[in-house]
């Protein structure tokens, strides 16, 4: 950027952000607030429904009376949401290391075609992904298992937490995978992720607003992740909790991408005699063989059609 002579920039992070305003944690470590855009864009944002996310690099311009946000760098990936009010897709949290995808037992239930759906997304925006099952405490559905079995098995990392059980070791376990990194959690609203950001920051509680002089944060509104910045032996690990969603929608991708979003499908990608193979009807398709010699599970193999019965009804 050219912000011409004399200019004063400063480069940093967006801890948390609502209504156009943000937090940006700069190279020092130093925490500017209310931080505005400068403009009501920025270059190469057009179109989105928010320009900056958790995550994002941004440049600050301080030269003259107020500091604005003047550039969004390169993303290295973004973790998504369709946006159903706007029909568009919103960026939730920007260049993070792993997103954990935080399911339960008992309330709410787990759901397997939920979790596919996170999964597709996280495939197709470069991110890794883990499942976390909190609530380890309650039982388990032979149906949940079964799924969980599956993903276990096509190489997808599976944690066992009981967030609200003091004498759980699934706690310690994840936090050594966490460390030094930043994660995004992932999930519906009361599977328990702020309980357990909060067993992994001892000390912090999520549910007030005070901010010491160990963990920064802030509260979101409605849409905006909210960040806890850790600084400890292994450097600065970031957790990113989310407002919980209730639905997952893939509206914003092709066919081709969600297949591709089905990490067992990857292996057979060019191998199907038809480009742009939709894998239900055409011949010598190779996931549809994969199907039925039982290398794809019949299970996710249905979850992707159901997947593409919703995504082809929204290209119309
Ligand atoms: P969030 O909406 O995903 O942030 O979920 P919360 O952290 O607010 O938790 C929702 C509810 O689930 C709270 O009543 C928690 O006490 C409870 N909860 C969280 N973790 C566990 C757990 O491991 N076992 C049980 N039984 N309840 C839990
Ligand atoms: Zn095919």
């Amino acid at each position: 950027m050219d912000a011409g002579a004399g200019a004063h920039v400063v480069r940093g992070v967006i801890v948390w952000g609502a209504n156009n305003i943000y937090s940006v944690r700069d190279e020092s470590g130093f925490i500017h607030e209310h931080l505005r855009l400068k403009g009501k864009t920025l270059a190469d944002t057009e179109g989105e429904h928010n320009p900056l996310a958790p995550g994002d690099r941004v440049v600050v311009d301080e030269t003259g009376g107020t500091p604005r946000i003047v550039e969004r760098e390169e993303r290295r990936n973004t973790v998504v949401r369709w946006n159903r009010t706007r029909r568009r897709m919103q960026a939730i949290a920007a260049n993070t290391d792993l997103l954990a995808i935080v399911t339960s037992r008992g309330t709410p239930e787990y759901r397997p075609a939920f979790v596919d759906r996170v999964l597709v997304m996280t495939e197709l925006q470069g991110l890794s992904a883990v499942i976390v099952l909190n609530k380890t405490d309650l039982p388990l559905t032979r149906d949940a298992e079964e799924h969980v079995t599956i993903l276990r098995n096509i190489g997808y990392e599976i944690h066992a937490t009981a967030a609200t059980d003091p004498q759980d070791r699934g706690i310690e376990t994840l936090q050594g995978r966490l460390s030094g990194i930043s994660t995004v959690f992932f999930g519906q609203s009361g599977v328990g992720k702020s309980s357990l950001i909060n067993r992994l920051v001892p000390g912090l509680n999520l549910t007030t607003g005070d901010v010491s002089h160990r963990y920064h944060r802030g509260r979101h509104t409605t849409t905006l992740a909210r960040q806890v910045l850790v600084f400890g032996d292994r450097g600065l690990t970031v957790y990113i909790d989310t407002p919980g969603v209730r639905e997952y929608d893939l509206f914003g991708y092709t066919i081709p991408q969600i297949g591709h979003g089905f990490r067992e499908f990857q292996l057979y990608e060019g191998q199907c005699r038809m480009p742009d193979c939709s894998h239900t009807h055409e011949p010598e398709c190779a996931v549809q063989a994969a199907v039925e010699h039982g290398a794809i599970t019949a299970r996710r193999y249905d979850s992707y059609r159901r997947i593409i019965q919703t995504v082809e009804g929204s290209h119309r």
